[in-house]
């Protein structure tokens, strides 16, 4: 009998399950495995380039490592997957397929036809990149119900035993640390700047053909990450030696000057498989242990990856696929056209938007502060910012940015996700970076030609979304600022936004 076992290419895993299984039940000599380049699948948006040398480079070093442990690898750039797929059954032959749980909507579905359409068994096995997958803390989760982050964490907590002391209370005495984690950036910060990985020639050869082939955003050159589990390692080691302590205090700042500050970016290796979040949780957990990081930065950090990224991972498989079809404020403005140049006078969205496009990466506050924060308030149509966030982001797969723009960003779930709709003035905005500082906008002004556009938007959303908000206890503090607001003013508001809001295009 000969076993195919499939392995996507966002599943670079240390332990594949399925080629586990496979082995142990048919032995290495009767398996192939099966990696698949789909060009339609790249080329389904202007994915950002550096994304595509990152994924191409770290499958086909993923594939040589196989290789030279003595697996038979058909590895196969193609068109379509399906038509891999087809193509690789009509060469090998395999009597079952094993693979593994897609991480994404379609690719699992078109898992769930496979058998079918081969006439074969196909086993597909649990996804073991995410830790609900060993342990769902909500496993019945009610349709329609909301549930929140806070509790699924502090389970997760609990369950795999981080940060939490031998009478089962939290390390340091409170659950999350999240208002120890609000300091704005000092002037003088010099942050320690994440390792980079010169390309080898895997990496070149695959800078070559995306230049070539795909005509997405940004640029190829200039790219440095890691693309073997062994330089992801590097890369984590070299976040928790020089940034982990700082990270905490930290972490919701932004600033002009420095992309990384002190976060990890660890993101796009994790959606990889090159990274495992338990080990990572657990190396933040010993940091704190050995005094080497305070706890308002273990914890931070752990809430990030067993927190927030399981959560989201677990409510993008309890929401989809309806929850595309959200759009709870009704925003149908598509997205100006400067999110794919950053040319605006806006100086914090100029700076975000650019580096977005350049490296593809930004940190998630300057993705919920500033991008969401201005996509919501202007009332872009929530498709089309994931999409844009599809497209820019190195990190970003559709199971992370559907609950985080239609959760989180936009609301456009109607609070499923998150309790509030995040959005604010220029207040956040100054308050945590140095943007305002060198902006040619006035950002204490409401309305005027020079105003702020996000003080401008944010009282005209206000004022337009009045009846939902007071729906919402938590909006409260936002609707008393309305007293302040007569009728004069509220007229200049909704001139100046709607006049704002007509030059986007
Ligand atoms: Fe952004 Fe407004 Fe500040 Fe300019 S003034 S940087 S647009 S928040």
């Amino acid at each position: 009998m000969t076993v195919t076992v499939w392995i996507l290419g966002d599943q670079l895993v240390t332990t594949h399950p399925a080629l586990e299984l496979a082995e142990q039940e048919q032995g290495r000599d009767r398996l192939v495995v099966l990696m698949i380049e789909s060009e339609q699948r790249a080329g389904r948006l202007p994915y950002q380039r550096k994304k595509l040398v990152l994924l191409f480079s770290a499958m086909r070093h993923y594939a040589q490592e196989l290789r030279t442990a003595g697996y038979c690898v058909d590895y196969r750039t193609a068109p379509d997957t399906d038509s891999a797929v087809r193509e690789h059954f009509e060469a090998h032959q395999p009597d079952r397929m094993l693979t593994m749980a897609a991480s994404e909507y379609r690719g699992r579905r078109y898992q769930q036809r496979l058998s079918r359409g081969l006439g074969i068994p196909v086993t597909v096995l649990p996804n073991t990149q995410f830790l609900t997958g060993r342990f769902d803390p909500i496993p019945d989760p009610q349709p329609g119900r909301r549930y929140v982050q806070e509790r699924f964490y502090r389970k997760m907590r609990q369950h795999f035993d981080l940060l939490v002391d031998p009478d089962g209370e939290p390390s340091g005495g409170r659950w999350n640390f999240d208002k120890e984690n609000r300091k704005r950036l000092p002037a003088d910060a010099e942050p320690h700047p994440p390792i980079t990985f010169p390309p080898d020639p895997v990496t070149r050869a695959v800078m070559d053909e995306v230049e070539r082939n795909y005509q997405g955003v940004g640029q190829v050159a200039g790219f440095n990450l890691a693309v073997t589990r062994q330089a992801a390692r590097a890369a984590a080691q070299d976040f928790f030696d020089h940034r982990l302590a700082d990270f905490g205090a930290y972490e919701d700042a932004m600033s002009s000057m420095h992309e990384t500050i002190y976060h990890s970016r660890h993101s796009p290796y994790l959606t990889l498989g090159l990274l495992d979040p338990l080990e990572l949780a657990r190396e933040a957990q010993g940091r704190y242990l050995a005094d080497q990081a305070p706890i308002n930065s273990a914890e931070g950090f752990i809430r990030q990856v067993v927190g927030w990224r399981e959560f989201i991972y677990w409510q993008y498989w309890r929401l989809m696929p309806g929850i595309t079809d959200s759009n709870f404020w009704n925003a149908e403005r598509p997205l100006p056209g400067f999110f794919w140049s950053g040319e605006t006078r806006m100086n914090c969205l100029r700076q975000v938007i650019q580096r977005a496009l350049e490296s593809g990466y930004t940190h998630h506050i300057e993705r919920l502060m500033v991008v969401s924060n201005f996509c919501l308030l202007a009332g872009i149509d929530p498709r089309t910012v994931n999409d844009w966030f599809l497209s820019a982001y190195i990190d970003a797969y559709e199971w992370v940015m559907v609950p985080n723009v239609y959760g989180m960003g936009l609301h456009a779930d109607g609070g499923l996700i998150a309790t509030k709709p995040y959005f604010s003035t220029s207040n956040y905005i100054n308050r945590m970076s140095d943007y305002c500082r060198d902006c040619a906008l006035d950002r204490k002004s409401r309305t005027g030609k020079d105003a702020c556009p996000f003080n401008t938007l944010y009282w005209n959303f206000i004022l337009q979304h009045e009846g939902a908000l007071r729906s919402n206890p938590r909006m409260n503090r936002s609707l008393l600022g309305l007293r302040h607001l007569d009728d004069r003013e509220r007229s200049l508001v909704r001139k100046y936004a709607l006049r704002y809001l007509e030059t986007l295009s």
